[in-house]
């Protein structure tokens, strides 16, 4: 897309939102409600728009289309809520209230990886408080985010009227995310990726003072505690660090396993890897599908051979065939700079610890802070770990792996991951304007802090 092509759909989501801003919220919700059903329709079709370019297994690719279902469902209910504050005046005859407004223009950067859920999540939101969305998807997946936007278009066709500009998809690379940084027309900028990815475009929307969204890389971790449920933790670990080939944001990177279960944990995953279906996504029988691409695979090789050179032993990993690999269990000694980077690939990194705390400092000791958990059935050591002296991360779960999340809470992440929530809870305040507002109903003039001013 050029220059010319970028400012004619922002300017277009423009001109639109100020129309869009004064249909009521319910009415709002009723496109989104439209929408939800036609993406119902299409499901398979859209799963397999998700698998054949994010290489994602089908189960996992429809499961990403249902998360946009249900953010549908969950927006489409809060259009009736976006529920603002009394609070009670210090003056008389004065009612002290906050109201909630649409923003304006949103920009979405998103991920291959995650090509459509993250959009979801930020244009069912965006739509019913009374925007409209600019979109960048990952160059990797355009063709599957063009038929989103297909999809959305039949939605505004069954709800009536000119409103397909409310959804624009500006499609490029860095440049055009770019665009959208530095442009004042973008009220909010929301952009998952990597890491490298925020740090590039924070300064630009800084330098405009602009409202940013952060939903960036995560290294996550799970402890596995002597009173853990083994069984249900090998579980947990083998879908959380291999489905998706590990590359999820929320992938498993690193166990922290208490040293009396350490060797019998390893056995049993060592075991369970082994007999991994690795193939064809599209195959509904593999659990594992390729990487992305070549690069990829080339980090994944060159992790490990880092791995060797420091003295781990690394388990698995071999290149099958093409982008086809092996998962990998690396035993490492230490949270080396090496651990404590996020290689978007299938390597788990196993670590021993003696007591709880240590177990913590290790969970935390990584830039990233996105997803955590702890495998354990001693509710000191559960409490613990949510605590203020537990967890630093966004996600914090108890007996369950770190990815997988329900779209009711609000996800993201704290430190190198960048500090956004989206989806559930109350994120949609991030897309609304919120004006303090003081009414006064009486016949005098009282200031606040009792402040007397009389000429
Ligand atoms: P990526 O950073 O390469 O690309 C993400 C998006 O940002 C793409 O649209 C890309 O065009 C754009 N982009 C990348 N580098 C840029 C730059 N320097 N300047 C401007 N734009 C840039 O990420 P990816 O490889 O597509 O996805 C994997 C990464 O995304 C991982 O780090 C993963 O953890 C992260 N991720 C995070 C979340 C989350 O919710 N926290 C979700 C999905 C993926």
């Amino acid at each position: 897309m050029n220059r010319q092509d970028y400012d004619r759909a922002v300017g277009d989501a423009k001109v639109i939102q100020k129309e869009w801003r004064q249909v009521p919220a319910p009415r709002r919700g009723e496109l989104i409600r439209i929408f939800g059903n036609k993406l119902r329709e299409r499901l398979q079709e859209l799963g397999e728009g998700v698998t054949k370019e994010s290489k994602k297994i089908l189960v996992e690719g429809i499961g990403e289309v249902q998360e946009v279902v249900d953010m549908c469902d969950f927006a489409v209910g809060l259009s009736r809520q976006l529920y603002g504050l009394t609070m009670p005046s210090e003056r008389a005859n004065h009612r002290l209230q906050e109201m909630w407004n649409p923003l304006g223009v949103i920009g979405v950067i998103t991920a291959f990886n995650f090509p459509v859920a993250p959009w979801g999540w930020n244009f069912c939101l965006a739509i019913v408080c009374g925007n409209s969305v600019v979109w960048k998807p990952s160059p990797k997946t355009m063709q599957v985010s063009h038929l989103c936007k297909e999809v959305f278009d039949s939605a505004v066709a069954e709800f009536g009227g000119e409103w397909n500009d409310l959804l624009k998809i500006v499609d490029g690379g860095n440049e055009t995310a770019e665009w959208l940084a530095d442009d004042g027309r973008i009220s909010l900028l929301s952009a998952t990726g990597s890491t490298a990815m925020g740090k590039a475009l924070a300064p630009r929307i800084g330098a405009r003072l602009g409202r940013a969204l952060y939903e960036l890389g995560g290294n996550n971790a799970m402890v596995v505690s002597q009173h853990a449920n083994l069984d249900l933790a090998v579980r947990a670990i083998v879908f959380s660090a291999v489905g998706t080939c590990g590359q999820r944001c929320t992938t498993l990177r690193r166990l922290i396993v208490h040293e009396s279960v350490y060797d019998d944990l390893i056995e049993r995953l060592k075991k369970s890897y082994s007999s991994l279906p690795i193939g064809d996504p599209m195959d509904r029988k593999n659990l594992v599908g390729p990487l992305i691409e070549q690069a990829a695979v080339d980090r994944m090789q060159s992790a490990l051979a880092s791995a060797r050179e420091l003295g781990y032993q690394v388990h698995g990993g071999d290149v099958i065939e093409g982008c086809y690999v092996k998962p990998a269990i690396v035993e490492a000694t230490e949270q080396s700079t090496l651990v404590q980077t996020e290689t978007f690939a299938p390597i788990l990194y196993a670590m021993k610890y003696t007591e709880l705390e240590q177990a913590i400092e290790i969970q935390n000791d990584v830039p990233q802070g996105l997803s955590s958990c702890i495998f354990t059935d001693n509710i000191q050591e559960a409490e613990t770990f949510i605590s203020s002296v537990g967890s630093d991360c966004g996600i914090v779960n108890i007996n369950i792996g770190p990815s997988g999340a329900e779209i009711g809470g609000a996800f993201g992440g704290e430190k190198d991951t960048g500090g956004g929530r989206e989806s559930g809870s109350d994120a949609w305040k991030q897309y609304m304007r919120r004006s303090t507002v003081t009414v006064n109903y009486g016949r005098e003039l009282p200031l606040a802090q009792g402040i007397t001013f009389d000429v």
